[in-house]
């Protein structure tokens, strides 16, 4: 091709626009025309056929999490390879993709040992829709793809797999986290999204008696789908004393907090065993105290771990194996489909609880 040929082609290529859901201030969002992001060494681009709304976007939203306005926001996406920059190998223009909400380079320190959440410093990885453009577009720009870009197997749909990107990663990861053994009793406060897949979680690690909180009926119902023996309402009975009965007076294994709240953690720490882990899921804001009473004044031997949602490819093929071998279904999740120039009434149904709203399949 003559240069003169491929200088008209990349001026027309700048001027390619896509829609994307753009950030311009607290409760100013909407769908705006962009350019369609270019890769640069060891990138990709990828054409998005399903993305999610995250609790957390609700947060961003509404002004609770801060970002740059102008940034398109979103961390879930599934697709396929559009373009592929320089230095990525193993990959083809076509091949569906899944890629978590977190995007580990693989490389630095944080990485290296293991903190791939933390890749460059504290929350590091998350760079989706926080501080690089996301996934609610119809093009989104993949950093480090190399370590990201998941095949998806042919056998498995978009729906059966966009929630491994961010809310089944980390709910499963509460009970990893926790090293939940074989027959260890678990308690999960809240029933979102995220203490659904934290249910799930305990369920696949091998817990013998796992209890659910939450008030809501049709997430109480969910829960039982997803593993919970039981699940009480904090409305109806005091859930510290009543954990207590349910394990024999002894108080759980592990509690998961997928919540982020004072009053959630507190009772998560009330209804932990002496040695118990305390595995926190939820997103805080102020601050949070420890009582001392039922952390045994600093002497109870337990454990507080945190976790934010493992990334990164070799992640996600854990998952899609799950999924594959019918370990882990989470279509159930999956309530609402909307299209995504639709999207802002998405938003509305998911931040109001509306219809019995779980999670909103966003689609082209
Ligand atoms: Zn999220
Ligand atoms: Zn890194």
């Amino acid at each position: 091709m003559s240069t003169v040929l491929q200088e008209e082609r990349s001026a027309v290529r700048q001027t390619e626009t896509m829609r994307a859901l753009v950030f311009r201030g607290p409760n100013q969002i909407g769908i705006e025309r962009v350019p369609i992001p270019k890769p640069g060494v060891g990138e990709a681009v990828i054409r998005i056929t399903l993305t999610t709304i995250c609790g957390t976007d609700v947060h961003i939203l509404k002004g609770e999490y801060k970002v740059q306005p102008g940034l398109v926001i979103g961390h879930e996406p599934v697709g396929v390879i559009h373009e592929l920059g320089e230095g990525v190998t193993g990959y083809r223009v076509g091949d569906r993709v899944l890629v978590g909400a977190i995007t580990p380079c693989g490389q630095c320190i944080d990485c290296l040992s293991g903190h791939w959440s933390q890749c460059g410093g504290p929350i590091g990885g998350w760079r989706f829709g926080n501080t690089i453009n996301g996934a609610q577009a119809d093009y989104l720009l993949v950093p480090h793809a190399q370590a990201n870009l998941a095949k998806i197997p042919d056998e498995l749909s978009d729906e059966q797999v966009v929630l491994l990107a961010d809310i089944a990663s980390t709910g499963i990861s509460a009970a990893e986290s926790a090293d939940l053994r074989i027959g260890d009793t678990a308690a999960v406060f809240a029933q979102g999204p995220i203490g659904l897949c934290a249910t799930a979680g305990a369920r696949l690690k091998g817990a013998s008696l796992i209890i659910g909180v939450e008030s809501d009926p049709v997430r109480a119902a969910m829960a039982k789908r997803m593993g919970a023996d039981v699940v009480l309402n904090f409305n109806e009975c005091d859930v510290v004393a009543e954990i207590r009965r349910l394990t024999g007076g002894r108080g759980v294994d592990v509690a998961i907090e997928a919540l982020g709240t004072q009053a959630t953690f507190e009772n998560a720490l009330r209804v932990l065993k002496a040695g118990g882990t305390l595995s926190s899921l939820g997103v805080y804001s102020g601050k949070l105290a420890i009582p001392v009473e039922p952390f045994a004044a600093g002497l109870g031997d337990h454990k507080i771990v945190t976790t934010l949602c493992p990334g990164g490819k070799e992640r996600m093929r854990r998952l899609l194996e799950l999924v594959l071998h019918k370990k882990l279904d989470l279509t159930p999740l999956l309530t609402h489909r909307f299209k995504l120039e639709k999207i802002t009434d998405a938003y509305k149904l998911f931040a109001e609880h509306r219809d019995g709203v779980m999670k909103v399949a966003i689609e082209p």
